[in-house]
């Protein structure tokens, strides 16, 4: 069922069909127990059932309603949307022409929406956040049939970006569950390198393998990433994330997630449970135009996260939630 569909059928569920069934409940109970007004031949406990009966014809229609909008008319157009957008996305699995083509629409389409939605970064800036949504998938692909990270590392940076963004952001977090992808992952799409090679690197092979792996694993999703609005973040699990072993002040640099802004719908990270379980959550930081932060607490910390819980800034978050990827409905 089409994620929207099924939303407004919760929504109906919840805020319609719901206090009506606790009214009805109530009503039956006060026409059971009313005492008979004997003057008019109990009129008023008619009355009352008359009123039931006409309440409870309209939850027929109500339901009716509600079956036609989500499960005929919405699942229809959905399903008609993604299949066109799976379409759009197998050409943009396309080496090189593909991989120009996705950065390309990528960030028009983020600036576009960041264009629109610049009343709301202010809004954000100025302390007013209402509740927003962003979906977040994870796709971890297999080496000789095992995957290459288990999941309970997996859901370990998963619930721990649920909650940083619930409390920090008032941003709810909708993961979308881990596929193990089928497709057969390429060396790129293994080990990546975050730098300049990384960029152009994505255009080739490596980036093939990203985008139709997530068209296929994330189908109901195909729409709303060639849009932008609301598509969902994927983390992808990679084998490991260059460069490494780079000599900085006070150790050694070794490279654990990587994002390229919104260059890209994905992130990668490497995910072992040696490394800080906010990993996931600084690189989607990035993918939402938070770049490093000199303070060694924050969130985008360039020089290894914090043990504890990162800090963010009042401007990382009214970033973060002017993204693409951060949507009310
Ligand atoms: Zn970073």
């Amino acid at each position: 069922m089409g994620r929207v569909c099924r939303e407004i059928q919760d929504w109906i569920e919840q805020e319609v069909e719901r206090p009506i069934d606790t009214w009805v409940d109530r009503e039956e109970t006060r026409c059971r127990t009313e005492p008979c007004n004997y003057w008019c031949a109990c009129c008023n406990k008619w009355f009352c059932w008359i009123i039931v009966i006409a309440v409870k014809i309209v939850q027929i229609i109500i339901e009716i309603i509600k079956v036609l909008v989500t499960r005929v008319i919405c699942e229809t157009v959905n399903l008609v949307l993604d299949l066109l957008a799976f379409i759009v996305t197998l050409i943009l699995s396309i080496p090189i022409l593909g991989g120009i083509l996705r950065t390309i629409i990528n960030w028009v389409t983020e600036i576009f929406w960041r264009l629109i939605g610049l009343g709301d970064f202010l809004v954000s800036l100025a302390g007013f956040r209402p509740r927003k949504k962003m979906y977040l998938g994870a796709i971890v692909p297999s080496i000789d049939g095992v995957a290459i990270l288990d999941d309970s590392s997996i859901m370990r940076q998963i619930d721990a970006t649920i909650r940083y963004y619930d409390v920090t952001c008032n941003i709810n977090v909708i993961f979308t569950g881990i596929c193990h992808t089928g497709v057969e992952a390429p060396q790129d799409g293994l080990v990546v390198n975050c730098g300049a090679e990384g960029f152009f690197r994505d255009w080739l092979v490596g980036g093939s393998y990203f985008e139709f792996a997530t068209s296929t694993c994330k189908f109901q999703d195909n729409f709303r990433r060639i849009i932008g609005l609301g598509a969902e973040l994927i983390v992808f699990i990679v084998q490991n994330v260059t460069p490494d072993g780079i000599p900085v002040l006070g150790g050694i640099s070794n490279t654990i997630g990587c994002s390229f802004g919104s260059t890209h719908n994905y992130v990668v990270v490497e995910g072992l449970t040696s490394h800080s379980e906010f990993v996931t959550a600084h690189e989607i930081g990035h993918a939402c135009w938070l770049p490093h932060d000199g303070d060694a607490n924050n969130l985008m910390s360039g020089g290894g996260l914090p043990s504890g819980m990162p800090s963010i800034t009042n401007f990382q978050i009214a970033l973060v939630r002017w993204s693409k990827h951060c949507v009310y409905i």
